[in-house]
């Protein structure tokens, strides 16, 4: 597997640095609430795991799972919930937990909706962004690292559902999609 991957992009411990520094700066910024953490399924989940280790103030953790790709590199920016919440939000802060941002279609469509359902905030926290790749306005409150418009796998990105285990985010060879 390590094998398909062109160049690393974020190393396994700058990853560490920024999911340190990240949950000390929310853990600050939410200390007078209890934020639900939202982590945005599939990708999400080792930095949801990696983030709230460095988190020392009362939270909750929830999923959504939501789709924009459907297979392939490319978004087809039309956002598909497949997975909703079983509870209220009604008056919580919230925190999106996303592994990338890249057109905006996906954190901008769900930030609406949890408004729509009554949040009282609604913020987002990336590991990465991708602002070269935005087709709508959309600021992420949070990043981890900026990265070039490349396509990225690993700490949760995949390609056709694989490298989501690699311990650090890199770029894959051409002749792995080509194929
Ligand atoms: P957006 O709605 O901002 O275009 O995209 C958000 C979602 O698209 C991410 O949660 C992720 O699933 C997917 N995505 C965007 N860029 C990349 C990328 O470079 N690699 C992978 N594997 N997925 C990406």
């Amino acid at each position: 597997m390590h094998n398909d991957i062109e160049k690393i992009l974020v190393s396994e411990a700058e990853i560490d640095t920024i999911c340190k520094e990240m949950g000390k700066q929310l853990s600050n910024d939410y200390k007078d609430s209890t934020p639900i953490f939202l982590g945005l399924l599939k990708g999400c989940v080792p930095f949801m795991a990696a983030l709230t280790k460095h988190v020392t103030i009362y939270m909750e953790q929830l999923y959504m799972a939501v789709s924009s790709y459907h297979g392939g590199i490319k978004s087809s920016g039309d956002v598909k919930i497949k997975y909703d919440l079983e509870v209220s939000v009604k008056g919580r802060d919230i925190i999106i937990v996303e592994d990338i941002v890249d057109t905006g279609a996906t954190l901008k469509t769900i930030s609406a909706l949890l408004y729509h359902r009554g949040a009282k905030s609604v913020k987002v926290a990336t590991l990465l962004d991708k602002p070269a790749g935005r087709l709508v306005e959309f600021t992420a409150d949070y990043v981890g690292k900026v990265i070039p418009k490349e396509f990225v796998v690993g700490f949760g990105l995949d390609y056709n559902e694989l490298y989501r285990n690699l311990p650090y985010v890199g770029v894959l060879k051409p002749s792995v999609y080509q194929k």
